[in-house]
């Protein structure tokens, strides 16, 4: 895996370019967040032992294939290492997909692989793990989950934002890299999620795909406008303006 740092706890793992997981310094070791893609358990653990600090905790932004696509091997690996994901997107990891009564009827998009490794905490908006705080951003997947680091304002989003191919809300396809515009399960959610990250004015922007951005905000908002100009559901200003 490819490792690079950003700020003081931030380490983003890269696996054939496309791939990202991430390790956020804590006091007692490393957060893990996601697992990448099958093959990737041994790199991951081999990297942060490389950077001198255990996993302790295994933290999951959503069920998609390219995101617990090593949890059964981490989870040989580090067998006594507690493993988060939202409750919702938990029922996809043992192969229910269905929908609740009261989530936009949608088609499930992307692969949500069956795994062996039972989640041991599951999470809900505003829990805690570690120093990250849990926010829900339901739209790629129904149980969709950021992580902020309220100690430095760096924000972990999953595949609510990518930023190869461009920066983008989840369901934008960018034709560079349109793969998580094709896994997005509900476009207005996924807009409405984007827009309550960006209400959290994070310093630094980390995805499942891409690059980490610092000082984020600015391409945020045009992803954003680009979502929903897509969805035409302008931003107050402008809906004003196309009545006129
Ligand atoms: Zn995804």
């Amino acid at each position: 895996m490819k490792s690079t740092t950003h700020g003081e706890r931030l380490i983003r793992l890269n696996r054939l370019g496309f791939v990202n997981c991430y390790l956020v310094r804590e006091d007692d070791g490393f957060t893990l967040i996601d697992a990448a893609i099958g093959g990737c358990g041994k790199p991951i653990v081999q990297a942060a032992q490389t950077l001198g600090l255990p996993i302790v905790r295994i933290v999951l932004t959503h069920a998609h294939v390219d995101h617990v696509g090593a949890l059964d091997e981490l989870h040989e690996l580090l067998p006594d290492v507690p493993v988060a994901i939202t409750e919702r997107d938990a029922r996809f990891l043992s192969g229910d997909k269905s929908l609740d009564p009261d989530e936009p009827v949608d088609k499930l998009r992307g692969g949500y692989p069956i795994v062996k490794t039972r989640p041991t905490q599951l999470l809900h908006a505003g829990d805690h793990v570690g120093s990250l705080e849990v926010i829900a951003t339901p739209g790629h997947t129904p149980g969709h989950a950021s992580f902020l680091d309220r100690r430095d304002g760096t924000l972990i989003a999953g595949d609510a934002f990518q930023t190869l191919g461009g920066v983008a809300v989840s369901g934008t396809v960018k034709p560079l890299f349109p793969l998580p515009a094709l896994a997005t399960w509900h476009k207005a959610s996924a807009l409405e999620s984007a827009r309550k990250l960006r209400a959290l004015a994070p310093s630094r922007l980390a995805v499942g795909h891409g690059r980490v951005l610092e000082q984020p905000l600015a391409a945020m908002d045009r992803a954003i406008a680009a979502l929903a100009r897509e969805l035409k559901q302008a931003e107050p200003r402008q809906a004003l303006s196309d009545n006129v």
